[in-house]
């Protein structure tokens, strides 16, 4: 890093005079210029550079990183001022966090965002609203009711009148804003949890009671939440801080096409039904495009399933939730209306800055389930968002997304969700043309997996068949040594192929969220990860 990170200012000194300036408007035009001229550089600044470094990261070990930041001293007086600051981040941090703007980027669900959305979060950081209370937000905490009731009717439809009496009403809610897709989910299956351990003479509900007291009165050993194996491990999550225990997420079989097996499903609640099982569905999962294949369970079925046995039925449309904007690809969720609780991510596919999760219930009444009050805020009857909900104070990103869905419009979103799906197709149809390369899960939605498979490593007659523990050690290598050479970046992991029983299978995951991210550029990804096989992993190779 350049030395000028460690410029001193030694006659920097935090008085109040100086610190009454960081609170109040600069008192002469000079500072103020000053301080617009770094507002550019942070507003256009950053993006250009993310713009010109199409690279990924630069090259630079972690080891070396962490040895420069290992002070742990606060210093007592002031070390730099904010204009240094400013530079610093942009020339030294950046060029060494992750370009994840980048069309090579094509690994996980974090993407370049629509230039806006810096601009929006500046001015939500600028106001400072906290949604928690009416008090400290007022008009916001009402825009974040009209925006939870427009995504709710993107997912349920429900009529007019619905709308009408729910978008403002003070006592019910369509849903809740979270920091993430995690916090929703925990968010959805704390509800289901309270709606199965009900309130029964002498026993006031698991909220509370507690899980012991809950199994007790319902006469129970244990609950259970079931979701395919492919579920999000927020819902584990969901299962230790909800008192479930991990354990009792049960991770059900995929058919073929990596979703849910009904016919498993409906096997395990007819055995977990029976009285001798002492056992409490709280929730079935349904998946809306999985983390690692993105491939979305079939929903009206589970749907009637849950409906038939009087289960919650969740549905965890974090990454897919947005494809509903698409007229072209929504049949892909269809069924999601017959959900209790939908969850869907902001910073995924709404292409919202980092961070913002929701979750959405069908019955404005869900929430009741985890209500909370306190008496200098949150009184009953206010409209106070933080009565229902799993976060305390928290920014008003839902202005963010409002917004944003203002100057997208849907037609915009969904330019965006079908370019990502049809450009994964394209994809698919070219890994599938290469023969050193092999399509392990088309892509459904905007998530495919691949491996590479050279040719003069697949079995044949003459030609001992490579063993499936060696493709997998070099699927990790390649993963690595692109990863490391810093100019695309595709993400790696482990499936339970039904074809391949006996070992776990590597493969590479490609996730298709940014516009620019073209054809051409897939092409290139994958030639160079040919390159990097012939260059740095064949030689070694005991061929
Ligand atoms: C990303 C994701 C989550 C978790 O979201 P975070 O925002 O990372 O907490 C949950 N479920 C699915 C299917 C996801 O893709």
């Amino acid at each position: 890093m350049k030395s000028k990170t460690h410029k001193q200012h030694p006659q920097l000194v935090a008085d109040w005079q100086t610190l009454m300036r960081t609170f109040i408007r600069p008192e002469n035009e000079a500072t103020r210029s000053t301080l617009v001229k770094y507002m550019e550089q942070i507003l256009f600044g950053l993006h250009d550079f993310l713009g010109d470094h199409v690279g990924i990261t630069e090259e630079a070990s972690l080891k070396e990183l962490a040895g420069q930041f290992t002070d742990t001293r606060i210093n007592r007086t002031p070390e730099k001022k904010l204009a240094d600051v400013i530079t610093d981040l942009i020339e030294d941090i950046a060029p060494h966090a992750v370009n994840v703007a980048s069309p090579y980027f094509i690994g996980h669900m974090t993407a370049a965002i629509p230039f806006f959305m810096v601009h929006l979060k500046t001015i939500v950081a600028a106001l400072n609203q906290n949604v928690v209370k009416l008090e400290t937000s007022k008009v916001v905490s009402i825009i974040e009711k009209q925006i939870l009731a427009k995504i709710h009717r993107l997912v349920y439809s429900r009529n007019d009148d619905f709308y009408a009496e729910h978008v403002q009403h003070t006592s019910t809610t369509l849903g809740s804003f979270v920091e993430d897709g995690t916090l929703a989910n925990i968010t959805g299956l704390w509800v289901a949890r309270n709606k199965r351990l009900y309130p029964r003479p002498g026993f006031g509900g698991v909220e509370q009671e507690g899980m012991a007291a809950g199994l007790r009165a319902h006469d129970l050993d244990r609950c259970v939440v079931l979701v395919s194996r492919l579920g999000h491990y927020s819902l584990r999550k969901a299962g230790g801080v909800l008192g479930i225990g991990n354990r009792n997420i049960i991770g059900l079989e995929v058919d073929a096409e990596n979703r849910i097996d009904i016919k498993r499903l409906k096997a395990v609640i007819a055995d977990l039904n029976r009285p001798a099982a002492r056992t409490g569905i709280i929730a079935v999962v349904g998946i809306a495009g999985t983390t690692e294949t993105g491939t979305v369970d079939p929903l009206p079925e589970l749907g009637e399933i849950c409906a038939a046995h009087g289960i919650h039925f969740h549905v965890d449309a974090a990454w897919g939730g947005p494809t509903l904007m698409s007229d072209r690809y929504r049949h892909l969720l269809a069924g999601i209306d017959r959900a209790d609780s939908v969850v869907i991510d902001g910073h995924k596919q709404f292409y919202m800055p980092m961070t913002s999760g929701m979750t959405l219930f069908k019955n404005p009444l869900s929430m009741e389930a985890v209500v909370y009050h306190a008496k200098y805020i949150n009184r009953p009857g206010s409209v106070d968002l933080g009565i229902r909900s799993l976060s305390g104070s928290r920014e008003a990103s839902s202005l963010i997304l409002d917004s944003a869905l203002k100057i997208m419009g849907s037609q915009g979103y969904a330019i965006l969700i079908e370019h990502g799906i049809e450009t994964a197709e394209k994809f698919a149809a070219e890994i599938k043309r290469r023969d050193d390369f092999e399509l392990m899960t088309p892509p459904q939605l905007n998530v495919l997996t691949y491996r590479l498979n050279p040719h003069e490593l697949r079995g044949t007659p003459e030609k001992k068949t490579t063993d499936a523990e060696r493709l997998n050690d070099i699927n990790k290598l390649l993963q690595r040594l692109q990863r490391e050479a810093g100019r695309s970046f595709v993400s790696r992991t482990t499936l339970t192929l039904p074809a391949a029983s006996d070992t776990d299978t590597v493969v590479l995951r490609c996730v298709i969220m940014n516009p620019m991210t073209t054809p051409d550029i897939l092409n290139e990804i994958l030639d160079e990860q040919l390159n990097i096989y012939r260059k740095q992993i064949l030689p070694d190779l005991d061929v």
